[in-house]
């Protein structure tokens, strides 16, 4: 069962953020780039994420790499098989050894292996792990380049500049919180209104993510990013 993280570890991890993010702005322009480890209080509060501490494509425990175009937690050897995928469509990233960005680490606290592997099934694209056969390893590893998957990284960067825009971080509850409660105003407001007018609020929605048309609806609707 997911714990909620605590109240001082969330704004310890914010300082870090805000600290990661003033010397990003510090240094733009400079030749030397400085390396910068993820964050402890930021570590602790991914690791504390549902799902994050088994691999999201083969379920190996204690993953250490991350792909973090999607947020996910890999062992070594599902980041092997990211890189091959090319940077466009996974941005791979060693936990411990690599330097981290403000904005990938927070991709990470806002992303979440559970999250990822609950989307790729309500899509039907299940985690490589759930079968044994080379066919459905395939199929496993390939999700990451479908329309789906494009709406979801394409989502969860759309959501890091949200949250980035608004200041210091307060925990990805908080930030769930606040959609959910926004959805339920919408909801409220469009209640009375005709077929037609529902269909054009979401395709406003749906604009976030041109490239993708089936995916979106279903995933808007589930609520989970
Ligand atoms: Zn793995």
């Amino acid at each position: 069962m997911l714990v909620n993280p605590d109240t001082n570890l969330v704004h310890q991890a914010a300082r870090e953020l805000q600290e990661l993010h003033e010397l990003e702005h510090n240094q733009a322009g400079t030749p030397v780039n400085k390396h910068h480890r993820f964050p402890q209080s930021c570590l602790k509060l991914l690791r504390g994420i549902e799902g994050n501490l088994r691999c999201a494509d083969c379920d190996a425990t204690n993953p250490c790499w991350a792909t973090v175009t999607y947020g996910a937690m890999l062992c070594i050897d599902c980041s092997g098989s990211h890189r091959q995928l090319g940077v466009q469509i996974s941005v791979v990233r060693s936990i411990s050894m690599d330097s981290w960005s403000y904005c990938e680490v927070l991709s990470m606290l806002e992303g979440g292996n559970k999250q990822l592997n609950d989307f790729f099934m309500r899509h039907g694209l299940p985690s490589p792990h759930m079968s044994d056969d080379d066919d459905s390893i395939m199929a496993g590893r390939n999700r990451y380049k479908t329309n789906a998957a494009m709406f979801y990284r394409d989502n969860l960067s759309q959501h890091i500049g949200r949250v980035h825009q608004r200041g210091l971080y307060k925990g990805r509850d908080h930030y769930r919180k606040v959609k959910k409660a926004r959805r339920k105003i919408k909801k409220e407001t469009t209640k009375s209104t005709s077929h037609s007018n529902r269909t054009s609020t979401c395709a406003v929605e749906c604009t976030l993510s041109p490239s993708t048309s089936e995916p979106q609806l279903s995933v808007l609707a589930d609520k989970n990013i």
